[in-house]
């Protein structure tokens, strides 16, 4: 009898341990009244962190809470949506997807019941790329996308101020990390939600970047008058010194891979050359400048052909 007791227990305690292992370590963290922050790895995509590498928010305003980012699979979203319930006490009154990138829209199936809003644009470009997106995810992660479906917006995102419930929200067009991205300002809090326009200590990650657009777009994020920023990855901060390192960063790509084209360097030479102090400590440095080379190489080599014909 004993014996079949310590087996039992044995046998609860492994089903407990595998529960706990596919449950994402989600924490939200407070960064003004009403207003979490939940802070992701800040790795590549694995089967061990499941895709939860981004980083999402949400508002307890005083008529529902404002979510934004839904994370990047079904199980997350599901997950996410019952720590915001204990989290706040109140109903989720919407969610916001700010860009198209996938590790941020596709929890949204746990969101169907209230308006998911995306800006025009996004949504165009997840109406013909989400399921592509989706599968590159699955591919990369694995197991624990399983049952996440692409759900796509279905309410618009209008930039400009909105009252909700006492906050003062102010969403923001800054493109350049990809075609359309939003940030949300919280004039009430002055929280910055500026996701993947800053990262944090965190290589950023240019599949679909304009450099010149999101150099703009930094500048507009400096200027207001925000005391705590959230970035898309890495850790909350409370100075300006994460968008200063963002725009440091994309200029030296920009000029390195501008001078390699100029000297006729090809793409695998590039990927080797040696990273600045600054930027070789950041997460994922060396394999995030081999994918930005892959990705971005190509245009300055055509920009450098008249210069290097004879
Ligand atoms: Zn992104």
């Amino acid at each position: 009898m004993k014996r079949r007791g310590q087996r039992c227990c044995l046998w609860l305690a492994l089903l407990a341990a595998t529960a706990h292992a596919q449950d994402y370590p989600i924490q939200p963290q407070p960064v003004a009244a009403d207003s979490w922050a939940v802070i992701a790895d800040t790795g590549y995509f694995t089967a061990a962190n499941g895709g939860f590498l981004v980083n999402s928010a949400f508002i307890a305003t005083g008529d529902g809470v404002v979510v934004i980012g839904s994370g990047p699979s079904r199980a997350f979203g599901e997950q996410y949506r019952r720590v915001i319930a204990t989290t706040t006490g109140q109903p989720v009154r919407e969610l916001i997807l700010t860009h198209k990138h996938p590790d941020h829209f596709l929890g949204s199936q746990a969101f169907r019941d209230v308006p998911i809003r995306a800006d025009e644009r996004t949504t165009a470009m997840l109406r013909s790329e989400a399921d592509g997106l989706a599968e590159n995810l699955y591919r990369l992660v694995g197991e624990r996308m399983q049952g996440t479906e692409v759900q796509l917006p279905t309410a618009p995102l209008a930039t400009g101020m909105r009252d909700i419930g006492g906050h003062r929200l102010e969403f923001i067009a800054v493109p350049g990390h990809t075609q359309s991205d939003i940030a949300v300002f919280d004039h009430t809090s002055g929280v910055l939600y500026a996701i993947d326009q800053v990262f944090n200590g965190r290589t950023p990650t240019l599949p679909n970047a304009d450099i010149a657009s999101w150099l703009q777009s930094l500048a507009r994020l400096e200027a207001l008058p925000f005391t705590v920023l959230v970035p898309g990855h890495g850790p909350v901060s409370h100075d300006k010194e994460p968008i200063r390192a963002t725009r440091r960063y994309l200029q030296w790509l920009d000029a390195t891979l501008r001078r390699a084209a100029n000297l006729g360097l090809t793409a695998n030479e590039v990927m080797a050359l040696p990273l600045p102090a600054e930027f070789a400590g950041w997460a994922e440095a060396r394999d995030e400048w081999r994918r930005s080379t892959g990705f971005l190489y190509g245009r300055y080599e055509q920009e450098a052909l008249p210069a290097l014909r004879p």
